[in-house]
């Protein structure tokens, strides 16, 4: 109980702080944020590379500050999860990121009674201690995630901003600086669907595709350590598997295979081969359609693999 009067407490510093920070004077407020509940600071580690590919940081700050919920759509590989690193370090904000799968409880997110020794003691979830220290909560893939956890999803992305723990009979306020980020891909089945429309309407979308190529070949140039002829040559391969329009493909090749082709070129495997297994492999398991894939590896990146 002493824990949500406490937060109480400091919510209404977040509120404060937000107003303050709507005045126009952003970073210096964003970094100051960080410091006024305790939280670690990431300010002063290195940035985590990421290239913007249109107005998302601008938005993703904008939203923040105002206490906004948000929600990224795009297919995977395609830069969420670094986008969210790179945007919690600008904000001076501690990452707290939670890889959804299937069996995703409640109280997983939100914490559960274990044994110790001979005592049962209560451990934080991911959420709750983002929610206590004011971390960003970064729920990657929440479509995976089980229905039930729209229950303490609901009050958290709308304007409450608070977490009801059902076993410690407690709710918490969100701390200041605490921001809530989900991430999914729209052609799959959603959680978010299920949240009440006053809620979705609260959450700020930001739509992700895959960069432009001049954009992309940076970032492989970047990322695997090739040169640019060889990033050039990946991104033009790429984007004819994205034109392909073949059901056997259930995701076209994201910038994190072509990233994987890049690193074993910079180990000295052949293009081709390197195609082969780290983009063909892993996008089908269809004899006909891996063909398919492995003769535009022929056209596009000008060896044939066969024999190799
Ligand atoms: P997602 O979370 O959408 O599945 P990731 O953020 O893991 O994708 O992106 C996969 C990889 O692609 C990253 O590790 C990074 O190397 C690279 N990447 C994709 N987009 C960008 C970008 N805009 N700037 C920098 N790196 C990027």
């Amino acid at each position: 109980m002493v824990e949500t009067n406490i937060c109480s407490a400091l919510g209404s510093v977040w509120y404060r702080s937000v107003a303050d920070t709507t005045k126009g004077v952003s970073m210096v407020n964003e970094f100051g944020l960080a410091h006024q509940n305790g939280a670690s600071s990431q300010a002063l580690s290195e940035r985590p590379y990421y290239k913007p590919v249109g107005n998302e940081e601008t938005v993703f700050k904008a939203a923040y500050r105002q206490g906004l919920s948000l929600v990224l759509k795009g297919p995977t590989g395609c830069g969420k999860t670094r986008f969210v690193e790179a945007m919690a370090h600008d904000l001076g904000r501690p990452l707290i990121t939670v890889a959804c799968h299937d069996d995703l409880t409640t109280a997983d997110l939100v914490g559960r009674y274990l044994l110790r020794g001979d005592e049962t003691v209560w451990v934080d979830g991911p959420l709750t201690r983002a929610v206590r220290e004011g971390a960003i909560c970064y729920l990657d893939e929440v479509v995976e995630a089980r229905q039930d956890t729209t229950v303490v999803l609901h009050p958290l992305s709308d304007y409450r901003r608070q977490l009801p723990i059902e076993r410690l009979g407690i709710t918490l306020d969100a701390a200041p600086g605490f921001g809530l980020v989900m991430s999914y891909n729209p052609g799959y089945q959603s959680v978010l669907k299920d949240l009440k429309d006053s809620t979705r309407q609260r959450m700020v979308a930001i739509e992700f595709g895959f960069p432009d190529p001049d954009v992309e070949e940076g970032i492989i140039a970047h990322e695997a350590g090739v040169d640019h002829a060889t990033a050039v040559e990946l991104v033009r391969f790429g984007q004819a598997i994205r034109r392909l329009e073949t059901g056997g493909l259930r995701e076209v090749a994201s910038t994190r295979v072509l990233i994987a082709a890049g690193r074993l070129i910079a180990e000295g495997l052949p293009v081709a081969v390197a195609a082969r297994v780290a983009i063909a492999g892993p996008l089908t398991d269809d004899d006909a359609v891996s063909r398919g894939l492995h003769e535009l590896i022929d056209v596009y990146l000008g060896e044939s693999a066969a024999g190799d």
